[in-house]
């Protein structure tokens, strides 16, 4: 197996991951799919909007020259502007069709702007629990992630981000509403976080971005807004998408904000356009830009999101598990009972229940729960989840 000595240790390391996917096919071909409640994959399972496939069943209608050929790596001149408008809102700062880059969902940004911003051995912050990609994204432009410990309630420790900046700090990378726990950061918090970063950007003689990862920010609860990045850090990017509130993640569509304030604008949006290319993304699939370029702020209904998370907060706290209610996303991030949270995870799947251990996350000692499946499988799931939390 002549593979890489790198990737092949990513393999190892990731196996469980694989592991826990066969075992879940296994069990679904061996008990039948509906017995098996399989809470692992933040896959959204509603139906995307009816005007979304309107817009799409009309896009692709359209004839015209070049309209699947290849476009400028930032994408179509039209949708960014769109794209602008409606950032510039939901900002308050004023952002221009040039601060957008239209890629490949947010992961697709995340992975432009570390190519862009990162030398060999330069580190990101990010606070603990984490999405586990955001390692193999950093490692892959030579960048080392560094997780650090939120709050027993998931809000970020602030002096655990400041302790962990070094000379070799190039970015703090925050995602709210947050994959696993659904955690939303406070505008207080955000204002402290960029206090921080200007004044120990400012000790090192460096600049340090602030990447906030958003692809959740539509999908808030209870009426909570998610605040501006941009109108409290100037070197701060945002990668999105619209994979989650359109659930259309497998269409791969999103984008990169560049903050019109940040100091290396020029150079970052020449930097990130480049890195669009020559990561072979080249660019966003081009019928889908142009069929969410009339689609901004569109979502599916989130009240049904907010719905289940109400469902399963009181059916679990009534098994008597202990968790943060989330805030936002389609996750729930409940304590482990076991210290082994992997050892937990394997007896709720004797139950046919699959979740993922808090490990993976690099919070080990919890478990993670993606509500993103319908009512009844989550009333169904009740009585096994309680029979495990009896034996512990
Ligand atoms: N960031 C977070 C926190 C996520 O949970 C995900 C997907 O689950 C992504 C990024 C990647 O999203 P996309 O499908 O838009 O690439």
């Amino acid at each position: 197996m002549s593979i890489a000595v790198k990737i092949s240790g990513i393999l190892e390391k990731t196996s469980w991951i694989r592991k826990m996917f066969e075992e879940g096919a296994q069990l679904k071909a061996e008990h039948g799919a509906d017995k098996v409640f399989d809470f692992t994959l933040g896959n959204p399972d509603l139906e995307p909007p009816v005007r979304f496939k309107d817009v799409l069943a009309d896009m692709a209608g359209v004839s015209g020259p070049y309209l699947h050929g290849y476009m400028a790596n930032t994408g179509y001149p039209a949708v960014r502007q769109a794209v602008a408008e409606f950032v510039s809102d939901e900002q308050g700062v004023a952002v221009t069709s040039d601060d957008i880059i239209m890629t490949c969902g947010a992961a697709g940004a995340l992975n432009v702007v570390f190519k862009a911003i990162l030398d060999p051995g330069d580190e990101v912050i990010t606070p603990a629990p984490y999405f586990v990609e955001y390692g193999f994204y950093v490692d892959n432009h030579g960048g080392v992630l560094k997780a650090v410990a939120t709050n027993p309630d998931f809000t970020l420790d602030v002096e655990n981000i400041k302790a962990a900046v070094t000379s070799k700090t190039k970015a703090l990378l925050i995602n709210s509403p947050n994959n696993p726990t659904g955690q939303v950061y406070s505008k207080e918090t955000l204002g402290q976080l960029a206090d921080l970063l200007k004044t120990e950007g400012h000790r090192l003689n460096r600049t340090i971005y602030l990447v906030s990862d958003e692809p959740y920010r539509k999908i808030t609860f209870d009426g909570i807004k998610v605040p501006s990045i941009f109108s409290c850090y100037p070197d701060s990017v945002i990668a999105t998408s619209y994979s989650k509130n359109l659930s259309i993640a497998g269409e791969r569509i999103g984008f990169l904000a560049v903050n019109p304030q940040s100091t290396y604008r020029k150079d970052l949006l020449a930097a990130t356009a480049l890195a669009n290319r020559i990561l072979g993304y080249v660019n966003a699939p081009a019928l889908m830009q142009r069929t969410i370029q009339t689609l901004q702020g569109l979502s599916v209904d989130v009240s049904i999101y907010q719905k289940r998370r109400d469902l399963l907060c009181h059916g679990l706290s009534e098994c008597g598990y202990e968790f943060v209610r989330p805030k936002g996303a389609f996750y729930l991030f409940p304590e482990s009972p076991l210290a082994d949270d992997v050892a937990f995870v394997g007896a709720l799947q004797e139950e046919l229940i699959l979740t993922v251990p808090g490990s993976g996350f690099g919070a080990p000692g919890h478990f993670r729960i993606a509500f993103c499946v319908d009512e009844d499988t989550i009333k169904r799931a009740f009585a096994g989840f309680e029979r495990v939390r009896k034996r512990f």
